[in-house]
């Protein structure tokens, strides 16, 4: 091939995969038009993306977004509505921008002012179209600032509804450092909240985790030393930042102490910790687990601790044996406690809900005659446990026999259109020790397979 056909080819590839992007949003309202994620028993159709496709959440996320933005939507009765971005869907069935360029121009409209008339909003959506068509993402959002401050020269026009659609707050996912990133916009009055409670908490002396002689709680306390405050006030060296973030921290564990929270799912709503008698034993190194799919290193587990309230620490070397048998229909909290140890989430294969989401089911369903034992339940979340009924599309569970690798975990049991064959599956995603044992075997056996040994 020639320099120029390696381009070239490069180009009209890029092309065709654009355009077959637009091809997989139709296929996506498609199926929505036609309820197959709730046939299917899927509450989105992101859930139903995850399971067909294996793709992540936040990819089937874009996929969808994608698709209301630019994909042709119909009326009861048939008729085609004009996609909501309609220039920039045009352009991307034409192969000219890519998913991108498509985002970019999404992330602009959502910006523009309620107060701004629909005419305007329409010309808005087409020169950004028209800047994807010929440059990159980048260009398409310097061209929509630019455009943003020319339909809002005063940057007021901003009302009620735009900072309402523009709130939130973000938690990112924990890092490889455990630490999570925290992102968003709060809207006048949660910051008017926010404010006096920073002030206080957040100033210099108080609440600091590096110094054990700083005052706890707040400020204006008449328990607190006034001259303590000072002193320690005069030896804190944290930034702004550090001393709001241990005001939140200190404020998350009043909180959570004083009880006003409630109760969560049976059980009084606190930060549950999973650890090992090992690991409890050792004290050191390692990474406990928490119910809501977080990791504490074992230290801070400890630590946390040690103020008894907040935290319950759990062993799960094989949790308690608790047999209740039939006397109750509702597991009791020391068996919903157990089973966070051991499963640590929802059971159903590839599902990722943390136990703080999930409920406690029977194994076999209680009016089948199942028991309310430990080794009876399961935890499952609500949309995963809704997939188990007795229609064409519902799945089963059971309990892995004994002698199976896993034996007394719970096996779910797909419907014939996601198995023809049926075969029981079990949730390795809240055990990553045995996620990475499994996918060893299977490299190892397509290793052996390629030499050709049986
Ligand atoms: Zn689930």
């Amino acid at each position: 091939m020639p320099d120029t056909d390696v381009v070239l080819t490069l180009q009209q590839l890029e092309k065709s995969l654009r355009r077959a992007g637009a091809v997989s949003q139709r296929l996506i309202v498609e199926s929505v038009e036609r309820s197959l994620p709730a046939t299917l028993g899927y509450n989105s159709p992101n859930k139903l993306l995850v399971e067909v496709l294996r793709v992540s959440a936040s990819d089937a996320s874009a996929r969808v977004s994608a698709a209301r933005n630019l994909g042709t939507w119909h009326t009861l009765s048939g008729e085609s509505l004009p996609a909501t971005l309609p220039e920039t869907a045009a352009a991307q069935r034409d192969g000219a921008i890519g998913p991108e360029h498509a985002r970019a121009v999404a992330k602009i409209m959502r910006k523009i002012p309620h107060a701004v008339s629909n005419s305007d909003i329409a010309t808005a959506e087409s020169i950004l179209a028209e800047c994807a068509r010929g440059g990159t993402p980048e260009d398409v959002e310097n061209a929509g600032h630019r455009l943003l401050a020319h339909l809002d020269p005063d940057g007021n026009l901003g009302d009620d509804r735009d900072r309402s659609r523009r709130r939130g707050v973000s938690l990112g996912r924990q890092d490889s450092g455990l630490m999570s990133k925290i992102s968003g916009e709060l809207d006048p009055t949660a910051r008017a909240l926010l404010d006096p409670i920073l002030a206080k908490w957040a100033r210099p002396g108080m609440n600091n985790p590096d110094d054990p002689q700083s005052p706890r709680g707040d400020a204006e306390d008449p328990s607190i030393d006034r001259e303590a405050l000072v002193a320690a006030a005069a030896r804190d060296t944290r930034t702004a930042a550090q001393r709001n973030h241990d005001a939140l921290s200190a404020i998350f564990r009043v909180m959570l102490e004083s009880g006003i929270l409630g109760r969560h799912r049976g059980l009084p709503v606190t930060a549950i910790v999973t650890m090992t008698l090992e690991q409890l034993e050792k004290a050191a190194g390692g990474v406990a687990t928490t119910a809501t799919g977080g990791l504490l290193p074992v230290d801070d587990a400890l630590k946390l601790a040690e103020h008894a309230h907040p935290v319950l620490v759990l062993f799960d070397h094989n949790g308690r044996p608790l047999h209740l048998g039939r006397r109750r229909r509702v597991a009791s909290a020391d068996q919903r406690l157990a089973l966070i140890a051991a499963e640590g989430g929802c059971t159903r294969a590839g599902c990722a809900a943390p136990a703080s989401l999930c409920a406690v089911h029977h194994v076999q369903e209680w009016h089948k005659g199942g028991h309310t034992d430990i080794d009876s339940l399961t935890l499952a979340c609500d949309a995963c446990h809704a997939q188990v009924h007795d229609g064409p599309a519902g799945w089963t569970t059971t309990s892995a026999p004994s002698g199976a690798a896993y034996a007394g975990r719970t096996e779910w049991i797909p419907p014939p259109h996601i198995d023809p064959d049926r075969k029981p599956r079990i949730n390795h995603r809240h055990h990553a020790g045995e996620m990475i044992a499994h996918a060893r075997r299977k490299a190892r056996g397509r290793a052996r397979a390629g030499d050709g040994v049986p």
